[in-house]
C-alpha cells in the first residue's frame, strides 16, 4: 500500500501531479480542497464555513480537516493507497496523520515537496481553470486546450475557475503556506521521508522526476 503526501504552496502543481500519480500507480487522490469545494456546492453547514475561510485565504480548523481525512481513508477506494493533496497543512495535522496511520499499522512512504519560486505563483494561479465536466486542468498561457473552448479529455465546452484564485486571496494563501505549512517540512525531513522536486520544470518533467524518486 502506497501512501504519499504532496507538499508545496498553492499553484505548485500538486493537483496536476496527484492526478497523474493516481493513474500511474492506481492510488486515489485525496484533495481536501476539492472535498471542501464539494461541501460549499452542497450548501451544508461545513460548506458555509469553508466558503468564508477559503474566500479569505485562511485555513480551516485542524480538528475538522483531520476528521474529514480520517473518514475518507476508510473508503474502499483507498485500499491500494492514496496521495494526499492539500493535507496536512499544519504541524498539528501532520501529527494527527501520523497517529491515524500508526493506529492502522500504516506509515507514509514519501512526502514530495514541489519547490517553486513564489513570484511565479500568482501568474500560474490566476490563469488556471478546469473542465466543469471532467475536472481536467488548464492554464490560459501555459496549458490551453488544444482546440480553444473544448476540453481535450471529454469534449465539454463548459469550464470553471476557482473562486479563491484571485490575486488578493492568493497572497493570503501564500502567507498561510509560509507561516503554517512550510514549517512541517523539517518534521518530515527529520523522519527521512522528504524528497524534493523542481516544481518550476515543465509538467512532464516534474512527473518524470517524481516517478524516478518513487521507483528508485
Ligand atoms: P487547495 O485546493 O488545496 O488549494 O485548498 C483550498 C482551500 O481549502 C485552502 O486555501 C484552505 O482554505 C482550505 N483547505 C484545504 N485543505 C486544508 C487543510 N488541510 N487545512 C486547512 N484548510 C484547508
Amino acid at each position: 500500500m502506497r501512501i504519499l503526501v504532496l507538499l508545496g504552496p498553492p499553484g505548485a502543481g500538486k493537483g496536476t501531479q496527484a492526478k497523474r500519480l493516481e493513474k500511474a500507480y492506481g492510488i486515489v487522490q485525496l484533495s481536501t480542497g476539492d472535498m471542501l469545494r464539494a461541501a460549499v456546492a452542497s450548501g451544508s453547514a461545513l460548506g458555509q464555513q469553508a466558503k468564508d475561510v477559503m474566500d479569505a485565504g485562511r485555513l480551516m480548523p485542524d480538528d475538522i480537516m483531520t476528521k474529514i481525512i480520517s473518514d475518507r481513508v476508510e473508503q474502499p477506494d483507498c485500499a491500494n493507497g492514496f496521495i494526499l493533496d492539500g493535507f496536512p497543512r499544519t504541524r498539528a495535522q501532520a501529527e494527527a496523520l501520523d497517529a491515524l496511520l500508526d493506529g492502522k499499522g500504516l506509515a507514509l512512504d514519501k512526502v514530495i515537496e514541489l519547490k517553486v519560486v513564489e513570484q511565479a505563483l500568482v501568474e500560474r494561479i490566476s490563469g488556471r481553470f478546469a473542465c466543469a465536466n471532467c475536472g481536467a486542468g488548464y492554464h490560459d498561457t501555459f496549458q490551453p486546450p488544444k482546440t480553444p473552448g473544448v476540453c481535450d479529455v471529454c469534449g465539454s465546452t463548459e469550464f470553471k475557475r476557482r473562486a479563491d484564485d484571485t490575486a488578493e486571496t492568493v497572497r493570503a494563501r501564500l502567507a498561510a503556506y509560509r507561516e503554517q505549512t512550510a514549517p512541517i517540512l523539517p518534521y518530515y525531513r527529520d523522519k527521512g521521508i522528504l524528497v524534493e522536486v523542481d516544481g518550476m520544470a515543465d509538467i512532464d518533467e516534474v512527473t518524470r522526476q517524481i516517478e524516478q524518486l518513487l521507483n528508485g
